[in-house]
């Protein structure tokens, strides 16, 4: 993505704050704090790589607002990492832990970096270098990072210890999404699915769905796409399509999707359904392109792979009534338009998605308490947590007759504009709030 592009998305998600400001109930000053990020902090990480030399990576992390509490949003190593993208998915963190209420203000980082071009010794110097530098701007009860493209539970393992060895004592509650026996959560590594999961269960019960009767197509079968299309096959629902980066697959009857995750876990690479073999061979499907895929005639619609997906280029094409979007920003505002014009229902990234962000509170919660519960327990608590805000962002659509995206944002910035107003705004200190 070009910094152009990146910037883009940036003034594309202000938009929807614009939009859903009608909605809020706010002071108009709130709106406009919200339009910048409060602090952004570029490193520069040099590291020496295995053969003796060199590199010099850059890095960001943004704390886009802390009204309702420390920020929080993961970390993503990937080369088109710029700071207007940073600044973008922190806005959106921000947004997102208001729409489900936890005590998180939001954040971003990354690292300009194609981590796999490195060896594993050398990306754990980039992930050790990275938190030297911010380690200032980090911590339990400042920023809290996560995993997020690109990063995973032992870069999360390694970054916590680097900060625990500066500040000189244990700190897991620095950073969530840690594997297990470090201070993880159990649960986290389904909990996106899962909360999209729990959202679609919801829209199941109020539009009386038959599961054997829905179809399903699912782009991106990564951590996020595997789990809701996992949770969604074991009820009944048909997942007729999936894809990756490499290309989507196509079947009316539905896929095993069990079998087809253990493949693409297996093999990287959902094309390998194709491969000789024996495996392989008992795939029957037809093959599309990921364009194909989001214009297919299906119930349900999930967006689980990267941002602008659906734009106003093929958003006159999206044939299902629902979609979910599950990767963060996978509609272009313009699509938006198009797809509300057209009465397609669409559950928000900042909603569908917020289990992660959930699940990663609850890992901090547990961390900062030293008590750890059991995985029934987690589901439990990001299922009342997931539907009491779904339930929220529907009540407040039907209200006031908007769309649920409007909703979800209006939702968010009456909770940030509450604790922002809790300090005082230009209406209080003028005397005309009496
Ligand atoms: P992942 O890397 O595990 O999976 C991404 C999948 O998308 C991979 O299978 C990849 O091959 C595929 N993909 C990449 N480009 C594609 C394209 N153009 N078309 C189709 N497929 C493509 O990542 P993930 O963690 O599952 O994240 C997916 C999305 O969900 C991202 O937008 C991410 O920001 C969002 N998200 C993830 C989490 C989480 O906890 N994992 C939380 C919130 C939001």
């Amino acid at each position: 993505m070009s910094a152009i592009e990146a910037e883009n998305i940036f003034s594309d998600a202000i938009l929807r704050l614009d939009r859903a400001f009608e909605y809020a109930q706010m002071d108009p000053e709130v709106l406009e704090r919200l339009k910048y990020p409060r602090t952004s902090i570029q490193v520069s990480i040099p590291v020496r790589m295995d053969d003796g030399t060199l590199r010099v990576f850059e890095g960001y992390r943004v704390r886009y607002d802390d009204s309702r509490g420390p920020g929080k949003g993961g970390i993503r190593f990937h080369p088109q990492v710029s700071l207007p993208e940073v600044k973008a998915l922190a806005f959106w963190m921000t947004c997102k832990c208001a729409v489900v209420g936890i005590p998180f203000g939001g954040a971003k980082g990354g690292i300009t970096v194609n981590p796999k071009e490195l060896s594993r010794l050398e990306l754990e110097r980039l992930s050790r270098g990275f938190v030297q530098q911010i380690a200032d701007f980090i911590g339990p009860e400042t920023d809290v990072p996560a995993p997020d493209v690109y990063t995973n539970a032992m870069i999360m393992g390694w970054m916590m210890d680097e900060y625990s060895k500066l500040r000189r004592q244990r700190m897991p509650a620095v950073i969530t999404g840690k594997p297990i026996p470090l201070g993880g959560s159990l649960g986290r590594d389904d909990a996106t699915g899962r909360g999209a999961y729990y959202c679609i269960k919801e829209l199941e019960s109020r539009r009386d769905w038959q599961p054997r009767e829905m179809r399903v197509a699912v782009q991106g079968f990564g951590n996020a796409g595997q789990h809701v299309a996992r949770l969604l096959h074991a009820d009944g629902y048909k997942i007729v399509a999936v894809s990756d980066s490499q290309g989507a697959i196509y079947h009316p009857d539905g896929f095993d999707v069990p079998s087809l995750a253990y493949m693409k876990n297996e093999s990287r690479r959902l094309e390998a359904v194709y491969c000789d073999g024996s495996v392989c061979e008992s795939v029957n499907a037809e093959r599309l392109s990921n364009g194909e895929l989001l214009e297919l005639d299906v119930d349900l619609l999930i967006p689980a792979a990267m941002e602008n997906q659906i734009t106003a280029e093929n958003a006159h094409r999206i044939k299902a009534p629902v979609v979910v979007e599950v990767a963060n920003g996978p509609t272009t505002s313009e699509a938006d338009e198009i797809l509300n014009g057209k009465g397609t229902l669409i559950v928000p990234d900042i909603l569908a998605n917020a289990g992660g962000v959930t699940v990663s509170y609850f890992e901090w919660v547990q961390n900062k308490a030293g008590y750890y519960w059991p995985l029934e327990e987690v589901h439990a608590k990001l299922h009342t947590i997931m539907v009491r805000e779904f339930d929220n962002v529907y009540e407040l659509m039907n209200e006031q007759q908007i769309d649920m995206r409007t909703a979800a944002y209006a939702l968010a910035l009456r909770r940030i504009g509450e604790a922002i107003s809790a300090g005082g705004t230009g209406r209080y200190f003028s005397g005309n709030d009496a």
